[in-house]
Parts: structure tokens; C-alpha cells; sequence
């Protein structure tokens, strides 16, 4: 095995440097290395340097980290990091923000350390993973999120040109290197005492231009269609549950995240499996109990009511609620009973009522 390369070395820093000194060395370090930046043939090595400088920055950053390489050089840190946890806690982002007024992707580190399986930029972590992932969001209802359904989607995408084969030049012609940036990608242009290093406005960076452009695509090399398909939604989902799709992102290569989005109903108010709902009930059923019909999501069942139930009052129907995703058992179903206090009373339920009055008073 080679020997390690000292870290300060590798960045052409001083052993005193500053933070800002650090930062600097490693942003200068990482625009040249870049390896969308450079010629094909030299992406490998551009792809090792890339990794080496942003170990060292990773280490020189971190004033622990540096002090103990200072002290103990590559097997201190060796001895008392992985080589994934030397990237732990780096501040890549305020880098990262830097280095995307130069043109850089999101998924810059994503896709030097991608087999990591871990978020270097140091934001918080991206539930997607990949640059061609596409997401919809889906409403169903209630009633569908409870019995599961089948829903026809259509999805917006970029598929690659069927004329060009995604190349964007025209059949007999070829990308040639981009005269503005000679094929480098980027232009340096000087301001004052600073040099500047800009992606060229020519070829977008990417080094290539193309002598004549495809006709179908205009030269772009993918086309927008609209992909249809039909995707079945498992009972029990709720708001926020996503469904992936395996191969149906952009250019049918990334996924397509389907994200579920549950409307309101007008008689149920659902707390995650459980379903709660009110039912009105005559006074006399609230008085002298009885037997009331109940809406479920299912079919609507007969719930006996005791006597002496109060307005407001909770009653439980087990298993009534929704289905529990990707089992077979299922919430509750609650149901507040509003007791109904008659407005307008016939002369005979009146003359009830003032015996019932009169009755009470000589009870008590
Ligand atoms: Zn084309
Ligand atoms: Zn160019």
C-alpha cells in the first residue's frame, strides 16, 4: 500500500493555516477536481483526488480531528476513525453552497461517495437518494384508503430521444469539444486580484457541443412524454405514505415515488387507524336506551345504546376503524352520541313532557 499523502500537503497548506485558509485550499482544490470538469480519460484519477482532498479537508476542518493528526499524523486518525467517520460532522454544505454558483450539481458528493449510503453535504438527510427519482402526490378518499384501490396515474417525464438514442446529435454527426472552453467545461476569467472559475455558458460544462443537433429532440437527447400507468394502493394508507415504483423515474431509470395524499371526509375524522364520527340520537333512546344504526366504512352496524347516556357520551366499535397497512387487523371506530333535544313539541308530547316534569319534581 502507498503511503498516505500529508494532508497538508495535499491541500498546499501551511501546517499554521487558518480555518479559512483550509476552506479556501480544499473549495480551489475541489473546483479543479471535479469530475464532470474534466476530459473522460482523466475522471478516474480526478474522482481519487476528489476523495483525497475532502479526507484531508474532512480531518484539517475538525479541530479535534486536526490536533490529534497533528500530534499522531495518519495512524492517530487511522486508529481512531473509519474512513467513513472521518467525513462525520464535516461542513460540507457551506462548501457545497460555494461551489453551486460554479454550476455544481446537487448531487456532487452523492456521487463521489454515493456507495457511502450516507449524506456528506451535511444537510438533512434526502429521503431521495438519486437524481432521477420522480414524485407524484395522489388524492383518494377515505373509503379509498381504506379498502385499497387501483388508481391510473400519468406522469410527466424526460425519456431519452428514440431518434439520437439520447445522444442529441443528428444520425453521421458527433459531439465535438466545445471551442469556447476548449473542452474543459469551465472558462477562467481574472477580476481584479482574483481568478474566477466559471462553467462555460457555451456547452453548459459540458465540454461537448454538438455539430448538428438532432431534429426530433433538438439536440437535448431526451424528450418530454407522459407516462400512464395504474398503481394500487394497499388498504390502510394514510397521509404522507409513499409508494415506490421501481424503474418509473426519469428516463424510466430512477423510481417514482407515489406520495398518498388522504382528503378530508365529511363523517369521519380519522386519528391514525381510528376513526371517530358522531351519530344524533332521539332523547328517548338517550333516557330509556336502545338500539341505533351506526355508519361504519364497511356497512353500517346496529350499536346498542344504554340507558341513561349522556350527550357527548363515547362509544367504542372495536375493529371498525381503518385497515392497519400490510396486516390484517384493523383500528377502532368511535362514535359520540348528540343527544337531540326536540324544538317543536306536539300538544300530546307536551302534555307528556309536563307529566314527566311533574313526575320528576315528586321524585326527588
Ligand atoms: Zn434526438
Ligand atoms: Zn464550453
Amino acid at each position: 500500500m502507498p503511503t498516505k499523502r500529508d494532508y497538508y500537503e495535499i491541500l498546499g497548506v501551511l501546517k499554521n493555516a487558518k480555518l479559512e485558509q483550509i476552506r479556501k485550499a480544499y473549495r480551489e482544490a475541489a473546483l479543479r477536481y471535479h469530475p464532470d470538469r474534466v476530459p473522460e480519460a482523466e475522471k478516474k484519477s480526478a474522482e481519487e483526488k476528489f476523495k483525497e482532498i475532502s479526507e484531508a479537508y474532512a480531518v484539517l476542518s475538525d479541530s479535534k480531528k486536526r490536533a490529534l493528526y497533528d500530534q499522531r499524523g495518519h495512524s492517530g486518525i487511522d486508529q481512531k476513525y473509519t474512513y467513513e467517520d472521518i467525513f462525520k460532522g464535516t461542513d460540507f454544505s457551506s462548501i457545497f453552497q460555494d461551489l453551486s454558483e460554479f454550476g455544481f450539481g446537487d448531487n456532487l458528493f452523492d456521487q463521489i461517495f454515493g456507495d457511502f449510503g450516507f449524506d456528506l453535504s451535511g444537510r438533512h438527510k434526502k429521503v431521495r437518494s438519486h437524481a432521477r427519482d420522480l414524485q407524484i402526490s395522489l388524492d383518494i378518499t377515505l373509503e379509498e384508503a381504506a379498502h385499497g384501490c387501483e388508481k391510473k396515474i400519468s406522469i410527466p417525464r424526460h425519456d431519452p430521444c428514440p431518434v439520437c438514442e439520447g445522444t442529441g446529435a443528428k444520425s453521421d454527426s458527433k459531439a465535438i469539444p466545445c471551442p469556447h472552453c476548449n473542452g474543459k467545461g469551465q472558462v477562467v476569467s481574472k477580476q481584479r486580484f482574483m481568478q474566477v472559475i466559471q462553467t462555460c455558458p457555451e456547452c453548459q460544462g459540458a465540454g461537448k457541443i454538438i455539430e448538428t443537433p438532432c431534429l426530433q429532440c433538438h439536440g437535448e437527447g431526451r424528450i418530454r412524454v407522459t407516462r400512464r400507468m395504474n398503481v394500487k394502493i394497499p388498504p390502510g394508507v394514510d397521509t404522507g405514505s409513499q409508494l415506490r415504483i421501481h424503474g418509473e423515474g426519469e428516463g424510466g431509470q430512477g423510481d417514482l415515488y407515489v406520495v398518498i395524499e388522504v382528503k378530508l371526509h365529511p363523517l369521519y375524522k380519522r386519528k391514525g387507524d381510528d376513526l371517530y364520527t358522531h351519530v344524533t340520537i332521539p332523547l328517548s333512546t338517550a333516557v330509556l336506551g336502545g338500539e341505533i344504526l351506526v355508519p361504519t366504512l364497511f356497512k353500517n352496524v346496529t350499536m346498542k345504546v344504554p340507558p341513561g347516556t349522556q350527550n357527548g357520551a363515547k362509544f367504542r366499535l372495536r375493529g371498525k376503524g381503518m385497515p392497519i397497512l400490510h396486516q390484517h387487523i384493523y383500528g377502532n371506530e368511535y362514535v359520540i352520541v348528540d343527544v337531540e333535544i326536540p324544538i317543536h313539541l306536539t300538544s300530546e308530547q307536551r302534555k307528556l313532557m309536563e307529566e314527566f316534569a311533574k313526575a320528576s319534581r315528586n321524585a326527588a
